[in-house]
């Protein structure tokens, strides 16, 4: 079975996709590294109120650790974007996968 079959079924996130993983040297070790984008038509959603918004820009691509395989740390890599949002300006869109300016995914949290 594929990691990218198991990352669908298991931790589907609604509005985004999941890209084919990949083996990248990080300090030195190998990591997986598993990058997302979001599914074509999807709008982000305001991390000040939780509506929709129309997209401003996107920031540099962050990691955020998830739950190691076999001894390899896992990391995705997402381009945020930002929310012109009516209501509070422009902010940072919110993920399913992790909270605010969490390093770590809420899945690699519980682990
Ligand atoms: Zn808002």
């Amino acid at each position: 079975m594929r990691l990218l079959t198991i990352l669908r079924q298991r931790y589907p996130h609604k509005g985004f996709v999941y890209e084919e993983p990949e083996f990248v040297e990080r300090d030195g070790r190998t990591v997986i590294q598993v990058s997302l984008r979001p599914r074509k038509g999807s709008r982000a959603i305001c991390s000040g109120c939780g509506e929709c918004g129309p997209g401003y820009d996107c920031l540099a691509e962050r990691l955020c650790q998830f739950v190691p395989l076999w001894g390899l740390a896992v990391f995705f890599a997402y381009r945020m974007r930002r929310v012109d949002c009516p209501r509070c300006g422009v902010t940072v869109e919110r993920v399913p996968w992790a909270r605010g300016k969490e390093q770590q995914t809420e899945a690699f949290a519980w682990f």
